[in-house]
């Protein structure tokens, strides 16, 4: 892999008055350059669905379906065969393959978390969110060093032990990054007796190599980055200004923080901006570049669906609208494809589905989650998500066991992937 210098691009439409709102950009960045052709080819995508809609008779599907019953994985040809079929019969065959595999990965459990935004300033004007720039009703919130440590004991007060760090493209008080770091130290300070918050995942923009490392020399948990849609011109037309236009330096992101020595990382989608066969065939296609280029994949995937979000109107009418039926069958089809890989749900995705979502293939779920920073400590229920599941996360859990299931506050530790030994597992 080449490892140039170059000059990092610094969005010239964004002309930042106050200090609020001064992006952190390096100058400089020396990072090995990946091409985003190594990790996914657009072209190559849309023809396999549409070479897979002319064969996707129930014939050519059973074939596929005995392969991932072996847990060895699936093709993106493969795979865009299995989309393809609406035959009934095949989809309860897919639905009863994902739940085995389910079971023999993950067993009953199901590992909970909860988001914890630091800031909710942003640089960028993503269409579908309600802390973009140009939304000037939004009320702008950065949490200091003292309510960092005071959300962090709320939220392990209310038996969480998983947070996912979430702040937008703007660092506060000109710290730069060095925000991130002192917030991870800050969550470490909140311990009380009712316990501490032991992993600590984070999800900000893009780093650079440098960022990336000091993330890594952090001891976070994981690194997470959802690339929303993989379709190169659709996320050019939703995310209108700032630096998260730059649809290469997104995508390669998680190679970055790999390359810098973060094992744990998570993709994903943000469904209902495309196609959402394309989107489980991109993603597919991202989980086995990181898979080849690192030995082991991506341990999560992300699949949020858009959700009414105030000041957003493509929210409200999402261009590829997925439905609860089509969820299910992407959840199914990428727990064949990616038989190791955690699913994630977002805590608003409605009771109807949930049991079944989780049987097919989810392995984690945001419960009793705010989206607005402070709201744990101050007990804010005004989310951006206009769907937010206001639960209380001990009801979550309770309905979770009724299912079957068995949540825990822990990261899951997947069987281990040794296709002989787990093919037996499976019936
Ligand atoms: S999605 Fe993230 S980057 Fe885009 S406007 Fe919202 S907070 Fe900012």
């Amino acid at each position: 892999m080449r490892v140039v210098t170059r000059r990092a691009k610094v969005p010239l439409w964004i002309r930042p008055s106050a200090p609020f709102f001064r992006t952190h950009q390096p100058t400089l960045r020396e990072d090995p350059v990946i091409a985003t052709i190594e990790i996914i080819d657009q072209l190559y995508l849309l023809n396999a669905l549409k070479e897979a809609r002319r064969v996707a008779a129930p014939g050519a599907t059973r074939e596929i379906l005995e392969k991932a019953r072996e847990m060895r994985g699936l093709t993106v040809d493969e795979t865009a065969v299995l989309l393809a079929n609406d035959d009934p019969e095949t989809r309860e065959t897919l639905f009863a393959i994902a739940a085995e595999i389910r079971s023999a990965v993950a067993g009953r459990r199901i590992s909970l978390f909860a988001p914890l935004y630091l800031s909710n300033a942003c640089c960028n004007e993503c269409a579908y969110c309600a802390f973009r720039v140009r939304h000037r009703e939004q009320a702008r919130r950065a949490l200091n060093r003292q309510e960092i440590t005071a959300e962090a004991r709320a939220l392990a007060a209310l038996g969480h032990r998983r947070a996912t760090l979430v702040c937008g493209a703007v660092y506060p008080g000109g710290m730069g990054f060095d925000y991130v770091l002192d917030a991870i130290d800050a969550v470490r300070q909140g311990r009380s007796e009712a316990g501490e918050l032991r992993e600590i995942n984070v999800n900000v923009p893009p780093l650079d190599g440098s960022d990336f490392r000091r993330l890594a020399a952090a001891r976070v948990a994981g690194y997470q980055l959802s690339q929303e849609t993989y379709h190169r011109e659709m996320y050019a037309s939703v995310h209108v200004g700032g630096p998260k236009r730059d649809f290469d330096d997104r995508i390669t992101a998680v190679h970055h923080a790999r390359h810098a020595g973060i094992e744990h990382v998570g993709i994903g989608v943000l469904l209902g901006l495309y196609n959402w066969h394309f989107e489980a065939l991109a993603l597919l296609s991202h989980a086995t570049a990181i898979e080849r280029d690192f030995g082991s994949g991506p341990v999560s995937i992300s699949l949020s669906r858009l959700a009414p979000a105030h000041g957003s109107a493509i929210s409200y009418h999402p261009p590829y609208a997925v439905t609860d039926a089509e969820l299910l069958k992407l959840v199914a089809v990428l727990r064949l494809a990616l038989p190791y890989t955690g699913q994630v749900l977002a805590h608003e995705e409605p009771a109807s589905i949930r049991e079944d979502a989780l049987r097919l293939g989810i392995t984690e779920m945001s419960a009793a989650g705010r989206c607005e920073p402070g709201a744990y400590a101050s007990g804010i229920l005004d989310d951006q998500s206009q769907l937010a599941d206001h639960r209380s996360l001990e009801k979550v859990a309770r309905e979770l066991t009724g299912f079957g299931f068995e949540p825990t506050f822990a990261a899951l530790e997947f069987a281990e992937r040794e296709p002989a030994n787990l093919a037996s597992l499976v019936q």
